[in-house]
């Protein structure tokens, strides 16, 4: 078996209608592996649906993750700004764990003017509350901090990952292009490996087993991300990408967020799995 599966944040543009089941058949028609069920503007789905939803991703074999709302800010200065930030994670974790998905990823935080170092302890005791209630209620879905794309957000890599060791069920969610468009580096195969190896030696090989990825083409500039793009109208070397990927056995689940969604998705399958054949 493949040691990635790929697939789309949301439902297929090629499906029947946008609505989660009918993109899972999609995904499954397509041959891809994997979906993100997008929550990004609020969880709107109920317990039933959220039970069908795991009843057709389990019988079409597809694997499902899911994004919370993008309304979160782990270091907003209004503590019921906090309280409301930790209740969107926490309801995105319950409904992912009735979906049968076995992730879910959040933007953590914005800087607000507070040094990384403020930003950190404030993001790190209000995760750890998420954590302690989703373990009260035997939830062990992954929570995924993503790697942002701003300079203006909370989420760099080492910041990402000083979570995942601090906090017990924290995993990284790692968005290659969002590191790329931070930067402007990090776009070759000596680059995303060292990106690979980081992961490595901070976490340990299990969280090379348990990768969490998305990608896309982007647009960027002075102040990181613009928007995304589709792989080939942008200078994202996802090629290098998915052999850095191949080459340190990285296993999990590659999300694609280009505007084509399945277009780019297919295109990073094939991609790999021509890698692949090649040894
Ligand atoms: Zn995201």
């Amino acid at each position: 078996m493949a040691g990635l599966l790929f697939g789309t944040g949301g439902t297929p543009h090629s499906s029947k209608t946008n609505t989660t089941i009918d993109g899972i058949g999609r995904i499954a028609e397509l041959g891809l592996g994997c979906m993100e069920v997008e929550f990004v503007q609020g969880v709107k789905m109920g317990e039933a649906g959220a039970r069908l939803v795991a009843e057709v991703a389990a019988r079409k074999g597809v694997k499902l993750s899911a994004h919370a709302p993008y309304f979160i800010n782990l270091n907003a200065h209004e503590p019921e700004k906090i309280r409301a930030s930790q209740d969107r994670i926490i309801q995105t974790a319950r409904i992912a764990l009735l979906c049968g998905a076995e992730s879910i990823v959040f933007h953590t935080a914005f800087y607000l003017g507070d040094t990384p170092e403020e930003a950190y302890s404030n993001v790190r005791e209000s995760l750890e509350e998420v954590i302690r209630q989703l373990k009260r209620e035997n939830n062990r879905v992954w929570v995924r901090p993503e790697v942002m794309g701003k300079p203006s957000q909370f989420g760099t890599l080492e910041e990402v990952l000083d979570l995942c060791t601090e906090l017990e069920g924290v995993a990284p969610c790692i968005d290659f292009t969002h590191r790329h468009a931070r930067t402007g580096a990090f776009n070759s195969y000596p680059q995303f490996t060292s990106i690979l190896q980081r992961v490595r030696e901070r976490l340990g090989r299990a969280a090379l087993d348990n990768m969490h990825i998305h990608v896309s083409g982007i647009a960027y500039g002075q102040k990181g991300e613009i928007n995304h793009l589709n792989l080939q109208e942008s200078d994202f070397q996802y090629a290098e990408l998915l052999q850095a990927l191949k080459n340190y056995d990285a296993r999990g689940i590659v999300i694609c967020e280009s505007p084509n969604l399945e277009e780019d998705a297919l295109l990073l399958q094939e991609t790999y799995n021509t890698q692949a054949r090649a040894g």
